[in-house]
C-alpha cells in the first residue's frame, strides 16, 4: 500500500459447495510417488489420505485465466480489455498471463484486484510497482468420501493415444482419471476492504467494485462449468458443475461476536443463477456494515 496507505477490513463473503465431476478429472500430480509400470500421469492426491484433491492454486488459475478473457481495467476514465503482458515461464517456453505493474492500476483491473499482482520494476521513487495482495483465498477441493462408495474405484487409467503427424507412430500414455460423480468441497473467501492509497478511507467507491467483483467470480464459475478444470479439458475430461450451499457475506461485527451480522443464502442447494440474485442484498449489507466500521 505503500507510506500512508490504509486498509480497513469491513469482512469477509464465503462461497462455499461441492464441485461435482461430470466427467473424467485429471489434475496431474508426482509421477515419483508412482510404482514403475504404472501410470503415466498420475492424478494429484493428498499425502496423507492418498485422497485425490482439487489444489486451490489450480481453481484459482483457471478462474483467473477465464477473467483473463473477458475481464477489464479503467484506465484514465477509459475502460479498456487486458493484455498478456507478463512471461510466467521460462525464455524458451513462454507462458503469458496478464498482470497489473502497480497496484494503483490493480485497484482498477477487473482481475488483479480479486487474483492478485506483482509489481512491475519499481521507480526511484518507489512510488510505482506496487504489489496488490490477493483478495480472493482458494482453499484445496478435498474429496468428500461420502460421494464415493467404498467399492468404487476412485480413479481410472485411461489410455491416452497421440498420434505422429508423420510416422503416424501411437504413443499411448496411461492418463489416471478420478471418475465422475465423485464430489469435492470448494471454499472460496473474498475480502471486503475499504482501501486508500492516500489516508482517508471511503467506501463509496468500493461498493460498486465489490459488486462487480462477486458478479465476475460467478460469471467465471459459469464460464468454467461449460469449460473444463485440470488437462485434457479438450479430449472430455474436467467437466464440473458447482452446487452451492453457503454464498454469504460475513461482517468483520460477525468475527467480533456480534449475533446476526451475515447476509446471504445458507440453506439447501443451490447453483450459480440463484447466488446471482443474492448479490444485490449482499451489497446492501456491506455498505452498512462499511459505515459502521468506518465509524467505529
Ligand atoms: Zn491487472
Amino acid at each position: 500500500m505503500g507510506e500512508n496507505g490504509k486498509k480497513l477490513l469491513i469482512g469477509k463473503v464465503f462461497l462455499k459447495g461441492d464441485i461435482l465431476l461430470k466427467t473424467g478429472l485429471h489434475i496431474g500430480g508426482s509421477k515419483e510417488s508412482m510404482q514403475i509400470g504404472g501410470v503415466d500421469l498420475p492424478v494429484i492426491r493428498d499425502s496423507g489420505s492418498s485422497l485425490p484433491y482439487i489444489p486451490g492454486s489450480s481453481l484459482k488459475g483457471k478462474l483467473r485465466s477465464i477473467l483473463e478473457k473477458f475481464g477489464k481495467r479503467t484506465t484514465n476514465g477509459k475502460e479498456e480489455t487486458l493484455s498478456f503482458n507478463r512471461n510466467i515461464g521460462t525464455r524458451k517456453d513462454n507462458i503469458f498471463i496478464h498482470c497489473c505493474d502497480d497496484a494503483r492500476l490493480a485497484i482498477q483491473c477487473e482481475v488483479c484486484r480479486i487474483f492478485g499482482s506483482s509489481g512491475g520494476d519499481m521507480d526511484e521513487r518507489r512510488t510505482k510497482g506496487e504489489n496488490m495482495p490477493a483478495i480472493l483465498f482458494v482453499r484445496d477441493s478435498l474429496l468428500k468420501e461420502d460421494s464415493v462408495s467404498e467399492s468404487t474405484v476412485l480413479a481410472e487409467v485411461k489410455i491416452e493415444n497421440g498420434i505422429d503427424r508423420i510416422s503416424a507412430a501411437a504413443n499411448p500414455r496411461r492418463v489416471e482419471r478420478v471418475l465422475p460423480g465423485a464430489k469435492f468441497g470448494f471454499e472460496l473467501v473474498y475480502d471486503v476492504e475499504a482501501l486508500s492509497f492516500t489516508g482517508s478511507v471511503t467506501p463509496g467507491l468500493q461498493k460498486a467494485l465489490i459488486e462487480k467483483d462477486l458478479k465476475n467470480l460467478l460469471t467465471c464459475m459459469g464460464i468454467l462449468e461449460a469449460e473444463a478444470l485440470g488437462g485434457y479439458g479438450s479430449r472430455g475430461y474436467g467437466k464440473v458443475e458447482f452446487k452451492f450451499s453457503e454464498f454469504v457475506a460475513k461482517s468483520i461485527a460477525h468475527f467480533l461476536g456480534s449475533a446476526n451480522k451475515t447476509k446471504g443464502k445458507t440453506d439447501g442447494e443451490f447453483g450459480i443463477p440463484e447466488a446471482r440474485t443474492e448479490v444485490e442484498e449482499i451489497i446492501k449489507f456491506l455498505e452498512l456494515e462499511a459505515k459502521s466500521a468506518i465509524s467505529r
